[in-house]
């Protein structure tokens, strides 16, 4: 392709995008082809001779696209939200025009600046410290590929400051806290690194977070058996219900531990904290004072494309002690008179995509208020599913929502039981058969509900949300909270509106009606 050839082509690209998005609401929010459906329609060897790129757009438009899941959707409510702006769509294209693996200051001063700059820019928007803005000279941010190579990174950078403090300790001795509502990233990096992860207890009275005294006894016991917790893994908005880990608790707690790394994943709700009165229930204080790193994905709720995890961390050394390995060839004169900041030793990786480039055009095209209207946006539109919810004799909340994610699940009314309720499909042996919780509801009216078991609940559940899944026009993902089978629905698609969370509501309802009827209900 020469330049003319791209430039002709760069439109179309455009212009195709721009249809996509026009079109956008009328596909199926979830792909409906077949596993194996692109192998059968490629050749199973690249071609001998270059092929026209009109053909190949054209194929990325008739065997790609039906094979996406349209995270965009205005009725994509499953997982948390992925931010895309026509601003980030942007902000990727030039960052990839220039193709630049900004690792060093010299590599491209200007991939380094802009990000030291924006991290600060976002720090100050989510009210963070100026302990962990890069200005400070001392903490800083970084952006890394995701949530969980974040952890990773956090978890290898405190594991060096804890033996660094403490060389007898030997790497068997050491364990990694979470808790059982933490991400996958927790025992992910348990895994890579080959170090045991503990999850600690947490209940749903605590609506699924971490409490001082179970961190305390976890400490005493482990610290006694000759173990040494060297990181807190803990969590502002689990994935499963959006629990929120007791930080004020915690904090006093670690501090009787001096060499525990506390890590806040702020994933999924870290961007709420533009909105100021989100701050106390995000713990905004409390992250503050005891949060050693934390991690807010903008490529999540936060208007940012994919990838886009902001990092922070109180002090930069533990970084570079840990991360930093400078051959002959990395060194560079400002490196060596350490003037700069060389980003190849804040993260595992070495080179690095220019990701703050979008994050930028993002910020500046939204502005603080821009920014803050549509996190407040989409937590009005969840508000607005939450009372569809509470009207109806359907559903119950299995915990109180929080922000822009409610957990609900079909609960029939006692009124429509059958008057044997051994009637119904008895659920898989091997699904849920031990789960004993009782329902948990944060509403009063659990005397109205069905007196059935949880591993009828959970069954009926089950089917309830194959059911969902079968339809092409929504998509959500269910999670189990301590042994509750139950349906999660995140807001945040930036198409979203209070249509799309009434057409949401209606279509669970007639789902549900069509599940109790199949049910012989
Ligand atoms: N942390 C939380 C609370 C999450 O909800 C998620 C993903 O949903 C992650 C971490 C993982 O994010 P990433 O894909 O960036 O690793």
């Amino acid at each position: 392709m020469d330049i003319e050839q791209f430039r002709k082509a760069g439109y179309q690209a455009i212009d195709r995008i721009c249809e996509y998005y026009y079109s956008l609401q009328d596909k199926p929010v979830q792909s409906q082809v077949e596993p194996g459906y692109l192998r059968k329609a490629l050749p199973d060897a690249p071609p001998d001779v270059g092929e026209d790129f009109q053909e190949i757009a054209d194929d990325y438009q008739k065997l790609i696209i039906p094979g996406l899941t349209h995270w965009q959707h205005p009725s994509f409510f499953a997982y948390f939200p992925t931010g895309c702006t026509y601003e980030g769509i942007l902000g990727e294209l030039y960052a990839t025009s220039t193709a630049n693996p900004g690792f060093n200051w010299s590599a491209s001063p200007a991939c380094t600046e802009l990000e030291a700059v924006v991290m600060d820019w976002a720090a100050k928007l989510l009210g963070l410290d100026a302990a962990f803005y890069n200005a400070s000279e001392v903490g800083g941010g970084v952006i890394q590929t995701s949530a969980s190579d974040s952890a990773l990174t956090t978890v290898v950078v405190a594991r060096s400051r804890y033996q660094r403090a403490s060389p007898e300790v030997s790497t068997q001795q050491l364990v990694i806290y979470c808790t059982t509502q933490t991400h996958s990233l927790g025992k992910k990096a348990g895994l890579v690194l080959g170090i045991p992860v503990r999850a600690l207890e947490v209940t749903s009275e605590d609506r699924y977070g971490l409490r001082g005294e179970t961190l305390r006894r976890a400490l005493e016991e482990d610290t006694a058996r000759g173990l040494r917790p060297f990181i807190l893994i803990a969590t502002v908005g689990t994935t499963s219900s959006g629990g929120v880990d007791y930080l004020e608790e915690l904090g006093p707690v670690v501090a009787e531990y001096p060499s525990l790394w506390v890590h806040v994943d702020a994933a999924w709700a870290g961007v709420a904290l533009a909105c100021p009165e989100f701050r106390e229930t995000c713990q905004l204080e409390a992250i503050n004072k005891y949060g050693d790193s934390v991690c807010v994905n903008f490529h999540k709720w936060g208007l940012t494309n994919f990838d886009n995890s902001c990092l922070w961390v109180r002090d930069r050394t533990d970084l570079i002690n840990a991360l930093d390995i400078t051959p002959e060839f990395l060194r560079t004169k400002h490196g060596d008179a350490g003037t700069v900041i060389d980003y190849r030793n804040w993260h595992l990786g070495f080179g690095r995509r220019f990701r703050s480039l979008k994050f930028w055009f993002v910020l500046r095209s939204h502005g603080v208020q821009g920014f803050q209207d549509y996190i407040r946006r989409t937590i009005r539109m969840n508000d607005k599913f939450i009372a569809l919810l509470r009207s109806s004799l359907l559903f119950k909340l299995v915990t109180a929502p929080f922000l822009a994610l409610t957990v609900f699940r079909l609960v029939p009314p006692a009124s429509s039981l059958p008057l044997s309720v051994s009637s119904p499909p008895q659920p898989d042996a091997d699904s849920d058969a031990d789960a004993e919780t009782e329902i948990e509801t944060e509403t009063e009216t659990d005397s109205a509900t069905a007196p059935l078991s949880e591993p009828q609940l959970n069954a009926l559940n089950r089917a309830f949300y194959a059911r969902v899944c079968a339809r092409p026009d929504i998509m959500l993902t269910q999670t189990d909270l301590l042994g509750t089978f139950c349906i999660r629905l995140a807001v945040g698609a930036a198409r979203t509106s209070e249509k799309h969370m009434q057409a949401a509501f209606d279509l669970l309802t007639e789902e549900a009606q069509a599940t109790l009827k199949e049910w012989d209900w």
